[in-house]
């Protein structure tokens, strides 16, 4: 059952708020297709719990709704504090310690070894998503950072501290990600997010670990770091997908570049045919009331603009009062700009690296939505084992439907998070004729086509061979 049809899919955050299986079953109906466990909140057993109503779902209703582990990376924090807060006044001294111990106000604890390694004087420390600003005076480089209040208030226990100009030296994957990978690797899940991506070789381990699990998750590269922003090509070209994870971001650069860093990031991801999901703060005032701000509902519209293949819920959804109606509004904002849609990206099209293995079916599917858009073409059907296609179609926006057929069980769910695909499990691939009749008729019986629509069929012929896409045809529907 294809309950929802925005075409930029919406992902949302697992929590208390969305734990139960009748509000996600609402969620779903609304237009929810990935969900994302947290693993910086909430123990293994209780996103096994969320998996396995996903997992009911999805046969129950047929749906191929995604999952989405997103692992915590390389975060860094501050420890307890004295009385649950500690007042740090502008202009006063504080030291950061290496040592575990109560803050107060001579000294606070970081959960990071080699800060006092790392870090050079006059680099600023953010505490508490931006809220509080310290700048570093002095570092023995040993144990203790001595530092200035520049933006002082209340600090309570357990911060996040984010080190905007500082080239930290923890490593991608924390002993307690590469547990909490090996658990979603365990459970099947389609996408692993990496928090504080800095560089393409952290994506490149990630994928090396969950090669030799033998799975087939998929790896979301978080943008949300300086250092990402100035690697971003080897990024995209290691990853399968990005995030702009726009709440950190939001603290490690400037605020005020937010806007254009998500759209260049958008339009090199749609580029390299690679998902790009919007994030943070996109819906944030339903956290507690039942309507949007109009700044946030020009954010998600805006979001869609810019190419965004998915738009992303954090507390609305875990922790808020109407998850089911922010995704109804959610889907409501997205589908009415989709009425605009996208001119076709005719520079890529003709701008194909002629020397890419994958030259001759990057130039099919360049075509196949060309002429899609110059016949009117209501869908564009393919056959894909890896996904290949169905990615690289999808980064063009196409007017015409996107329906994938796969027999491929694991990507059904993938897929879910790219823009504009409906994919379907198929596995009769008997001859090249027999197979689009069958595809082109599943599609009009489930009423995605009717008698006299237009569409574009690509497939790799033969088609018992499951090689790369080298065939395209114009079918009317019977
Ligand atoms: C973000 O920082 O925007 C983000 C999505 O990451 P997290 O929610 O893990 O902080």
């Amino acid at each position: 059952m294809n309950f929802n049809y925005n075409r930029t899919k919406i992902v949302a955050t697992m929590g208390p708020a969305s734990a139960k299986k009748d509000t996600l079953l609402a969620m779903i109906r609304a237009g929810l297709n990935v969900c994302r466990l947290n693993f910086s909140h909430g123990k293994p057993e209780d996103h096994k719990k969320v998996i396995d109503i996903i997992r009911e779902i999805n046969a129950e209703y047929k749906t191929n709704v995604g999952i989405l582990a997103d692992l915590q990376g390389p975060k860094i924090r501050i420890g307890l504090v004295k009385d649950g807060g500690i007042h740090l006044v502008n202009g006063t001294r504080i030291n950061i310690t290496t040592h575990e111990c109560i803050g107060d106000d001579n000294q606070i604890y970081i959960t990071y070894p080699s800060f006092p390694q790392d870090v050079q004087a006059n680099e600023i420390i953010l505490l508490d998503d931006g809220k509080l600003q310290l700048k570093v005076i002095d570092t023995n480089r040993n144990d203790t950072v001595i530092c200035e209040v520049v933006h002082g208030g209340i600090l309570t226990s357990r911060k996040g501290v984010n080190l905007p100009n500082t080239k930290v030296s923890i490593p991608s994957l924390t002993p307690e990600d590469i547990e909490n990978l090996h658990f979603a690797l365990e459970q099947d899940v389609d996408w692993i997010g990496l928090s504080f991506v800095r560089t393409g070789a952290d994506i490149v381990d990630l994928k090396r670990i969950i090669r030799e699990s033998g799975k087939g998750a998929r790896v979301i590269a978080k943008v949300e770091k300086p250092e990402a922003i100035e690697n971003i090509d080897d990024i995209i070209a290691a990853t399968d997908g990005v995030m702009v994870a726009r709440g950190d971001l939001g603290v490690e650069c400037p605020l005020e570049e937010v806007p254009l860093l998500q759209k260049m990031i958008a339009k090199k991801c749609r580029d390299a045919s690679k998902p790009v999901i919007v994030a943070t703060q996109m819906l944030e005032s339903m956290i507690t009331t039942p309507r949007p701000t109009r700044a946030e509902v020009n954010d998600v519209a805006n979001s869609v603009l810019d190419g965004a293949d998915a738009v992303m819920l954090s507390g609305e959804t875990s922790v808020g009062e109407f998850p089911v109606i922010v995704i109804e509004t959610m889907a409501k904002i997205v589908r009415n700009v989709e009425e605009l849609g996208y001119p076709f990206n005719a520079e890529k099209a003709e701008n194909k690296d002629t020397a890419s293995t994958s030259y001759l079916s990057d130039a099919l599917c360049g075509s196949a939505v060309y002429l899609a858009e110059h016949t009117n073409a209501v869908g564009i059907v393919s056959m894909t084992t890896s996904g290949y296609t169905a990615f690289e179609i999808s980064s063009y926006r196409p007017k015409a439907g996107t329906y994938i057929f796969t027999s491929n069980r694991q990507l059904l769910n993938s897929l879910s998070l790219v823009w504009g695909v409906r994919a379907f499990y198929y596995d009769k691939l008997e001859s090249t004729d027999q197979t689009i009749a069958d595809v082109n008729a599943i599609l009009k019986s489930e009423q995605f086509l009717k008698s006299g629509d237009v569409v574009i069929n690509t497939a790799a012929v033969p088609i018992t061979t499951q090689g790369k896409t080298n065939m395209i045809k114009v079918s009317v529907i019977d």
